[in-house]
């Protein structure tokens, strides 16, 4: 019986889990029988479905979000809320930062003689002034482009205000990427703006309703085939890996670094702000969350698991419509203290590996631009190994390291992504209490959704 009633408030949860499990086990079942390329496309498709299906809903669901969140409130509110956001966001990014830093620096993962996987191509010697491909900053991704072409650092404020398909160029060439922070400021311009005009405005405010209940009743059918897409994204994944044997005893500590970081980050100090803030449980707050970090874990991406994240914070954890609907798209889009924790460690571990000592000034370049770079990080896999250059450049370091931690980089993603997605939930759960009084209790829950619109 106490079986029974368990499965049926946790299955999905519990079936996610399994499916991790599962996959891992799969795919390190099948890494000897060294399928085919065509074998491992078709083994993949489950997976790329799943991570299609989240994809397919992280733009009607930051629109809709926050242009009837935004519509309904008073500008005082909307004020209050949005600094509110903005000020703890930066504040818990840079005390990521800062863990991040300080950790490396206790534990010197990169200090010793050993210098593993250490690229060939490269000189030991740091030379400050490099010949390296211009870096420049969008708004949640990164350009990286030959050094006589392309846009230059000020296009960072042009990008706010582009269309939300942009081509963009990598080394590898043309590209295509949504610009979510692009999309997320024209929404909540139109947001602010329906608000204003009032009753003109219904209309549209009807409609994002509609769009966001629906892509709300879509998630809640999707998910349950998220188990299955997680077991072959998983298995995948641990198909392509490289040997672990092979990557040595510096990258071994980094990689322990790291993890004790994001887990000192992530559920001592996020916890107790939470704590200390709202005065409530921050565990019990977090159990509730446990499907979207699992989909965390599982897609590497904040932005695709935005959708689950939302459903979490409506139906278990209780947080206020409207604060959810502007928190969380903010929160995934600027939002990445794993990311910022990560980039800082890794730029000092690669100085430590070339024996390079930083001084404190090169630290605070480091925490600001690990700060800055995490921002400029889009919510899907690995997108903080491309801004981790901009972290490089800034102190001198080269940029080639980062083929140093490529090999692990997939791994600790995973656990950042966790990290970003559990900051964000946190984050709108703070919010929503110390914004209480604009936001007067209303019920919540699985059945709330046609009552709060
Ligand atoms: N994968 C991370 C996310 O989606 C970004 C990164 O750190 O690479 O939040």
């Amino acid at each position: 019986i106490w079986l029974g009633g368990y499965l049926k408030l946790n299955g999905l949860l519990t079936l996610s889990v399994f499916a991790v499990l599962a996959g891992c086990l799969l795919g390190f079942m099948l890494r000897g029988s060294h399928l085919s390329t065509q074998a491992k496309i078709y083994f993949s498709f489950p997976g790329e479905l799943l991570m299609r299906m989240l994809k397919m809903l992280i733009l009607p669901l930051i629109t809709s979000s926050l242009m009837s969140g935004l519509s309904s409130m008073e500008s005082k509110a909307c004020c209050r809320v949005g600094v509110l956001t903005v000020t703890y966001y930066l504040w818990t990014t840079f005390i990521a930062v800062v863990v991040g830093i300080l950790l490396v620096i206790i534990i010197k993962p990169g200090v010793g003689t050993e210098m593993d996987n250490k690229p060939e191509t490269k000189s030991k010697h740091l030379v400050r002034i490099l010949k390296v491909p211009r870096v420049t900053v969008q708004p949640n991704f990164v350009y990286i482009m030959p050094i006589d072409s392309g846009p230059t650092g000020w296009t960072v404020f042009l990008e706010l205000t582009p269309p939300p398909e942009i081509h963009y160029k990598t080394r590898a060439g043309s590209s295509q990427q949504m610009n979510v922070l692009g999309i997320v400021i024209f929404s909540a311009t139109m947001g602010l703006l329906l608000g204003k005009i009032g009753e003109r405005g219904a209309p549209l405010v009807n409609l994002c309703q509609c769009v966001n209940e629906c892509v709300m009743k879509i998630i809640n059918t999707a998910v349950w085939y998220f188990p299955f897409g997680i077991i072959f994204l998983v298995a995948g994944k641990i198909l392509d890996m490289q040997d672990p044997s092979t990557l040595g005893k510096k990258l071994g500590w980094y990689t322990i670094t790291v993890l004790a970081g994001l887990f000192v980050h992530g559920l001592i100090l996020l916890p107790f702000f939470y704590l200390i803030l709202t005065r409530k449980n921050p565990f019990t707050y977090i159990r509730g969350l446990l499907q979207a970090l699992v989909i965390a874990l599982a897609t590497s991406s904040s932005s695709a698991t935005l959708p689950i994240t939302m459903k979490c914070l409506l139906e278990n954890c209780n947080v206020d419509r409207q604060i959810a609907r502007f928190v969380l798209p903010v929160g995934a889009t600027i939002n990445m203290d794993g990311t910022a924790l990560d980039e800082a460690m890794a730029a000092i571990f690669i100085a430590q590996v070339n024996d390079y000592e930083l001084d404190f000034g090169q630290l605070v370049t480091i925490s600001i631009t690990a700060t800055a770079a995490s921002i400029g990080a889009a919510g899907i896999p690995q997108a903080g190994l491309v801004t981790m250059v901009i972290v490089l450049t800034s102190v001198g370091l080269p940029p080639d390291d980062i083929t140093l931690i490529v090999t692990i980089d997939w791994v600790l993603d995973r656990f950042r992504t966790m990290i970003n997605v559990l900051g964000d939930a946190l984050a709108a759960g703070i919010i929503g209490h110390l914004c209480r009084k604009d936001f007067p209790r209303r019920p919540t829950g699985k059945n709330s959704h046609n009552m709060q619109n």
